[in-house]
C-alpha cells in the first residue's frame, strides 16, 4: 500500500457489512464490550432494517415471535407477531438508545473485499450511491452481516408463456407502491410464509384471490398474543423481566415442537392438519390442500396469527388450487390438470435468490476466493479466511438468537486476541481434520427449502467433527458456543 493510497483510506478496527438486525446487533456488542474500538456499518440501502426495509408487500410481518426475534438485550413490549413497521420502530429505538446512528454509512455498497497478509488488514472498495464515487475502507476485522439473499430481486422461475400474460406480474420483494388490486382477480403462486401473509391482507379488497401451490405447506394457526406476557404486564413486572421470562417460555415450547417433529412427526402432523380442519370445516378438502408430504419443520413452519389465512378461505374470499403450472396464457395460468385460472394480477411468491457474501468479490492476498472450497468453523468463520465472521442465523428458531450468540463469540475472540497479543485469527484444518467427508453447509435431511437447495453447491462445506460443523440448533449452541475452546488448534493466532 503506498503513501498516496493510505491518505484516501478510512480505517476502522472493525468493518461491519449491513445495517439490518444482525449489523445493528454487531454494533451494539462492539460499542458495549469495546468502547475503545472504532467501527463502521456499511449499508447499501437508504436506511436501516435490511429485510424489514426491503419488503413492503401488503401485510408484511414477522413469522417468528418478537420475544425471540427481538434482541436478548432489548425488551419487546408488543404482541408476539409484529409488522415490518413495528420491527423498524424497535430498531429505530435501538439506534437512539445505543447511540449507533453515527456509526452507519448508508448508500455504501461494498463491492470488493481484499485481505493482505502483509498488512494484516481487509481493504474494501465501496460504491457510494449519491455520487457513485468509489471509497476505500480498511479494517482489522470484517463482520459480515449482509444476510443471505439478494435484496434487489426475488426468485422467479421461468414458466412457458409468461410473456403472453396481459396483466401485471409482481414479486413480493419488489412490490410496486402504486399497484391497485381493488376488485381484481389475483393469483398468488406459492404457499410459503409470504403467500400466507399476503393473501389475508389482500383478500377483502380483491374480487377474489387464489393461492396456487405445487404442494401443501404446514401452517400453525394461533392467537397473536402471549398470555404469560399479558399477565406479567398487568402485574407491572418490569419489561426486562417479562422479556426474559417469555423468551424462556417460548424457547421451551419450541424445543418441544422440534423434539416432536423428529420423534413423533405423525402425531404433530395430525395436530396441525386438525387445526386447519377446525377453521375450514369438514367439507373442505384438507387432505389435498393442507397435508404436506414432508415431515413438519423440514421447512420453516408458517405461523398464521388467528388463522387469518384459513378465515379468508372459509369466508370464500380466497381459495387454494393444488396443481402445477403448464403454461401462462393471455388471461392467466393453465394448470397441468387443465384448469384455467384467470387473473388480472399474478403474484410470484416463489422465494429468494440466495446471495452469498453480499455479492462482494473476495480476494486473499490477490487470489480470488472460492468460498465453496472453504470449511465452516462452527457456522461462524471459514477456513483460510482470516479475521472474518459471517452472521448466518437459524432457520427454525429466530435468526436473532444466533446473531446474538455469534456476536458474543466474536467479542470473546477479540478479548482472547488482545490477551495473546495477536492481530490475526484464521481457522485452518488440523492434521486430524484432513480426511473429513465434505458435507453440505446445511443438512438437506434436516432443512431443505428451495432457495438453499438451488445454491448449496456455492456454499462452504462442513465436516463431521468439531469445530467444522454448523449445527443449526439453538439448544445445543447456546451452551456450546460460549464454552467453545479457542485454543483447540483449529484457530491459528498470529
Ligand atoms: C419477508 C421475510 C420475513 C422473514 N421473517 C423472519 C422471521 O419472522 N423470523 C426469522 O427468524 N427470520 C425471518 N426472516 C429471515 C430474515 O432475513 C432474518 O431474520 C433477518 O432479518 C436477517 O437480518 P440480517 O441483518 O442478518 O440480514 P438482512 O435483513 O438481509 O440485512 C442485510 C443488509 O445488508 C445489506 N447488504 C447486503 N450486501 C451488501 C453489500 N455488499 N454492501 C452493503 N450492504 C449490503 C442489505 O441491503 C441489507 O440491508 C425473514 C425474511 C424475509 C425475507
Amino acid at each position: 500500500m503506498n503513501q498516496q493510497n493510505k491518505q484516501d483510506i478510512e480505517h476502522f478496527d472493525v468493518l461491519v457489512v449491513g445495517a439490518g438486525i444482525s449489523g445493528i446487533d454487531a454494533g451494539y456488542h462492539l460499542r458495549t464490550a469495546f468502547p475503545g474500538k472504532s467501527f463502521v456499518l456499511l449499508e447499501n440501502q437508504d436506511s436501516f432494517g435490511g429485510t424489514w426495509l426491503t419488503h413492503n408487500y401488503p401485510g408484511i410481518r414477522s413469522d417468528s415471535d418478537l420475544f425471540t426475534f427481538g434482541y436478548k438485550w432489548k425488551p419487546w413490549t408488543g404482541v408476539p407477531i409484529a409488522t415490518a413497521e413495528e420491527i423498524l420502530k424497535y430498531l429505530d429505538e435501538v439506534l437512539d438508545e445505543q447511540d449507533l446512528r453515527k456509526h452507519i454509512r448508508y448508500q455504501h455498497t461494498v463491492t470488493t473485499a481484499s485481505w493482505s497478509n502483509e498488512d494484516k488488514l481487509w481493504t474494501l472498495q465501496v460504491k457510494h450511491g449519491d455520487t457513485n464515487e468509489t471509497k476505500t475502507f480498511s479494517g482489522n476485522f470484517l463482520w459480515m452481516c449482509q444476510g443471505y439473499y439478494n435484496h434487489d430481486r426475488g426468485y422467479v422461475p421461468e414458466w412457458p408463456g409468461m410473456q403472453s400474460f396481459q396483466g401485471d406480474i409482481v414479486h413480493p420483494q419488489t412490490w410496486p407502491d402504486e399497484l391497485d388490486y381493488t376488485d381484481k382477480n389475483v393469483l398468488v403462486i406459492g404457499s410459503g410464509a409470504t403467500a400466507a401473509t399476503l393473501i389475508p391482507a389482500m383478500a377483502s379488497d380483491c374480487k377474489h384471490i387464489t393461492m396456487l401451490q405445487r404442494s401443501p405447506t404446514y401452517f400453525a394457526p394461533a392467537p397473536n398474543r402471549n398470555e404469560l406476557a399479558d399477565q406479567l404486564r398487568n402485574l407491572d413486572v418490569p419489561h426486562e423481566w417479562t422479556h426474559e421470562i417469555v423468551r424462556r417460555q417460548i424457547l421451551n415450547d419450541q424445543k418441544e415442537i422440534t423434539r416432536r417433529s423428529f420423534e413423533e412427526p405423525e402425531a404433530l402432523k395430525t395436530e396441525l392438519i386438525d387445526a386447519a380442519r377446525q377453521y375450514l370445516g369438514s367439507e373442505y378438502d384438507v387432505e389435498k390442500h393442507f397435508t404436506p408430504s414432508y415431515r413438519p419443520w423440514r421447512q420453516r413452519l408458517a405461523f398464521i396469527p388467528d388463522g387469518d389465512l384459513f378465515q379468508g378461505i372459509a369466508a370464500g374470499q380466497a381459495s387454494v388450487v393444488t396443481d402445477e403450472i403448464d403454461t401462462f396464457t393471455e388471461r392467466g395460468v393453465l394448470t397441468k390438470s387443465g384448469q384455467l385460472l384467470e387473473a388480472d394480477i399474478i403474484v410470484t411468491a416463489t422465494g429468494f435468490d440466495l446471495c452469498i457474501l453480499g455479492g462482494i468479490e473476495f480476494r486473499i492476498d490477490g487470489e480470488p476466493l472460492n468460498f465453496a472450497e472453504s470449511w465452516t468453523y462452527r457456522g461462524i468463520m471459514y477456513s483460510d479466511i482470516p479475521n472474518m465472521a459471517w452472521v448466518f442465523g437459524y432457520f427454525r428458531a429466530s435468526w436473532t438468537l444466533r446473531a446474538d450468540l455469534i456476536a458474543e463469540f466474536v467479542c470473546r475472540l477479540f478479548n482472547h486476541m488482545e490477551e495473546n497479543n495477536s492481530r490475526v485469527v484464521t481457522p485452518r484444518l488440523r492434521d486430524e481434520d484432513q480426511n473429513m467427508p465434505a458435507l453440505p453447509f446445511v443438512d438437506p435431511d434436516n432443512f431443505n427449502p428451495g432457495y438453499l437447495m438451488r445454491s448449496m453447491h456455492l456454499m462452504p462445506k462442513q465436516g463431521d467433527n468439531e469445530p467444522w460443523v454448523f449445527k443449526q440448533d439453538y439448544y445445543t449452541e447456546k451452551d456450546e458456543l460460549p464454552q467453545a475452546d479457542l485454543d483447540d488448534g483449529a484457530l491459528i493466532f498470529e
